[in-house]
């Protein structure tokens, strides 16, 4: 008998509860719950978000998109799992094992009910975005197309949402098709619904985009996905730090994103299926924790989701998760939301002021906006506002499809998060006079 607690096998206490409560509950058009039925403790007003983060001090950091700053509150709770706290999970038969055991599985029961998912047995525990992508294209995929299928991915995505379908196309002689952008930098819903037919199996999109910050209607898009059977996958990274989301009124098929990109860890992530899509797929890798029997016969395998968390997990970047998500649910996503576009508008209005500078992404961006200055490349933007205590990112932003078509190598990107506020706007804008003067 395999000594193991699997999640979802009904074996342990930590296996037995339903949804965190208030998980199924009413949702706006969009797909977004009022944030007053999460569970957690009740929104924070008018606190100095920026005393929360130990790595801010007086930074202008204008990076979030590239990966959050971390409150304290998850260091604390990352130093406790990894300190006093610290054991392994589904294994001991020693009480702090079985501690470690429900602190793990409760995590996953946290985020059920923060992306509204049925059951905390649809939450796979990855290690980002990047690989919960490259599950689904290896073990749904690659179980379901066959050659010809077709794969619908838009001009705007992130690598990690391009190339695992290119490498599972290429083995299955499937195709990828591309939905172009609107004038004004959105996925063009339109045009996906005149070229999807039947022969897409699969369409995989950014709820929002980490370039332009462009939101998805993915309501939409899920429907016409849905008109030709496809299933929809969503990558969330850039959704669920400064919106609130859920998979049900979305009506996605998959859901991704990376902690890291919420004030988590690194090195884990979430993807969330539709069950009888999980239980139809194969495992993602082989070894312990994810197997039911093992013989040299025959080996069966655990239930979702255990079958796909082969190995000793990352049991402290579900606990760092947690509290990253404790952290985000008191100050409230709808404050966030509040303050980031608040400084997106500011951006957006005084950039524009100064010679030369060309933004891109539509007017209502989520968080994040980029812009170039003729005839000055980002890498150079990006080493000057280094000087003046502004640290944005430049390059391609891991999207070169999408820099082809905007007809450029690279951007600037500045890009909020919680502890932004106009001070941050006030010395980008400061540090791209200066750039506009040095180049000027
Ligand atoms: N998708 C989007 C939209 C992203 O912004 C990122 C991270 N830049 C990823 C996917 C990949 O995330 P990760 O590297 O954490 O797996």
């Amino acid at each position: 008998m395999d000594d193991q607690i699997l999640p979802g096998t009904g074996r342990g206490t930590a296996t037995q509860s339903g949804v965190v409560e208030g998980a199924l509950h009413e949702r706006d058009a969009m797909g977004h719950a009022p944030s007053t039925s999460f569970a957690g403790p009740p929104p924070r007003a008018g606190e100095d978000l920026r005393r929360d983060f130990p790595g801010i001090g007086d930074w202008h950091y204008l990076d979030t998109a590239a990966t959050a700053q971390k409150p304290q509150a998850v260091i604390d709770a990352i130093a406790q799992a990894y300190g006093p706290d610290y054991a392994t999970v589904h294994r001991g038969v020693y009480k702090r094992s079985a501690d470690m055991t429900l602190a793990y599985e409760a995590a996953r029961r946290r985020v059920a009910g923060f992306i509204g998912a049925g059951s905390e047995n649809e939450i796979v525990f990855v290690r980002g975005a990047t690989e919960g992508i490259n599950l689904v294209a290896t073990c749904w995929a690659g179980e379901q197309l066959k050659a010809g299928d077709r794969i619908l991915l838009s001009q705007l995505e992130h690598h990690s949402n391009i190339v695992p379908w290119q490498m599972i196309a290429e083995k299955l002689g499937a195709h990828i098709d591309v939905i172009p952008l609107t004038e004004d930098h959105r996925i063009d819903l339109d045009a996906m619904a005149a070229m999807i037919t039947p022969a897409h199996k699969l369409v995989s999109l950014a709820h929002v985009s980490n370039v332009l910050g462009s939101v998805l209607d993915c309501r939409r898009a899920a429907d016409i996905a849905h008109s030709v059977g496809a299933k929809i996958l969503l990558d969330g990274c850039q959704a669920v730090p400064r919106m609130r989301v859920d998979v049900q009124v979305l009506d996605c098929d998959f859901y991704v994103f990376s902690a890291h990109k919420l004030y988590g860890p690194t090195g884990f992530g979430v993807l969330w299926a539709r069950p009888e899509l999980l239980e139809a797929m194969p495992p993602y890798q082989g070894g312990g924790a994810m197997i039911d029997r093992v013989s040299f016969e025959k080996t069966t395998y655990a239930p979702p989701p255990g079958r796909f968390e082969a190995g000793t997990p990352h049991i402290v970047g579900a606990l760092g998760l947690h509290a990253a998500i404790d952290y985000v649910e008191s100050v409230g996503l709808d404050r966030i939301h509040a303050i980031e576009t608040d400084l997106v508008a500011q951006t957006r209005a005084a950039l524009p002021q100064i010679n030369s500078v060309r933004l891109f992404g539509p007017e209502d961006s989520a968080g994040i906006v980029s812009f170039v200055i003729e005839g000055v490349h980002p890498h150079d933007i990006g080493t000057i506002l280094d000087e003046e205590g502004v640290a944005i990112r430049a390059g391609h932003h891991c999207a070169q499809p999408l820099m082809a078509s905007l007809g450029v190598d690279a951007t600037a990107r500045a890009s909020f998060g919680v502890y932004s506020d106009a001070s941050d706007v006030e010395a980008l804008v400061r540090g791209i006079g200066r750039v506009t003067r040095i180049f000027g």
